[in-house]
């Protein structure tokens, strides 16, 4: 199944961590594309550096749950601590969508549920396949002309 996932970083070395990331990514599944490293501000009242984020699509014959504890493993590698949700990150990887599946469950949303108001999902993702539609939300091209 197509799986589409978001990365995020914005302390350490962004632009490392993010290579390592897709390398990892690269090693695990069936990878398909990755975008250009978009530079971002962030979105949080707390004060951090700017984010790099791209969006990567594999393919990958995993249970929802295993890629999940895949990217979160990936997330453990380069060092990722949680502390405060909006907070700084080392690295951040989401699911976006997997395929059609449909997911209400707090440990794994699927589609995400943040993904169709976030431009720095759409916009990577819109990069790379720009006929995709988010199962909640539709075609990715007419969320992105609304953001713009
Ligand atoms: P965020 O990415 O929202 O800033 P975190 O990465 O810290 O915050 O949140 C991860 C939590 O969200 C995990 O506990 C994970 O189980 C849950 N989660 C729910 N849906 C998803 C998804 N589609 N992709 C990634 N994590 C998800
Ligand atoms: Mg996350």
């Amino acid at each position: 199944m197509r799986a589409i996932i978001a990365l995020g970083a914005n302390i350490g070395n962004p632009k490392e961590q993010m290579d390592l990331a897709v390398a990892m990514l690269r090693e695990a599944t069936d990878f398909q594309a990755v975008s250009k490293y978009f530079s971002t501000k962030p979105i949080s009242d707390i004060p951090q550096p700017d984010y790099l984020n791209a969006v990567c699509i594999v393919e990958s014959d995993l249970p929802a749950l295993d890629l999940l504890a895949l990217l979160q493993g990936i997330e453990k590698t380069l060092g990722r601590e949680r502390n405060e949700k909006w907070g700084p990150r080392t690295i951040d990887l989401d699911l976006i969508q997997y395929g059609t599946l449909l997911s209400s469950a707090d440990e794994l949303t699927l589609p995400h549920p943040r993904a169709h108001e976030r431009r720095f999902v759409i916009e990577p993702w819109h990069s790379i396949d720009p006929d995709a539609i988010l199962l909640t939300h539709g075609h990715i091209s007419e969320l992105l002309e609304q953001m713009l």
